[in-house]
């Protein structure tokens, strides 16, 4: 839509430079492309600032989580009280991912 109204307007300002301001239709044509190209380049840069990439939480406010994990080759088994996910990563014992062994309900 807004793409469209870009276009259109290009294209206006090329055919009012070359038939009021006597322009050759190559330069035109040059020009808009680098300006099309400028004006999307430049949509692109304030497109990221509004969506910024949102911050984790704060310390205070970690999901509170009860899940179970087991060592698969120690058997040392332990409860993840509070994560900053739903789904937090398991965490390492004896070097390898310890296994969930079941989220407890409330
Ligand atoms: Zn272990």
């Amino acid at each position: 839509m807004t793409r469209r109204i870009v276009l259109g307007v290009l294209v206006l300002v090329g055919v009012a430079l070359v038939v009021a301001f006597d322009q050759s239709v190559v330069r035109v044509v040059v020009a808009l492309g680098a300006c099309y190209l400028l004006l999307r380049m430049g949509m692109a840069v304030l497109g990221s600032f509004a969506r910024p990439v949102p911050p984790p939480p704060p310390a205070g406010e970690l999901r509170k989580v009860r899940i179970q994990f087991r060592c698969t080759i120690c058997g040392t088994e332990v409860r993840m009280v509070a994560a900053n996910d739903e789904v937090p990563e398991p965490p390492r014992h004896c070097l390898e991912d310890m296994v969930l062994v079941a989220p407890i309900m409330e």
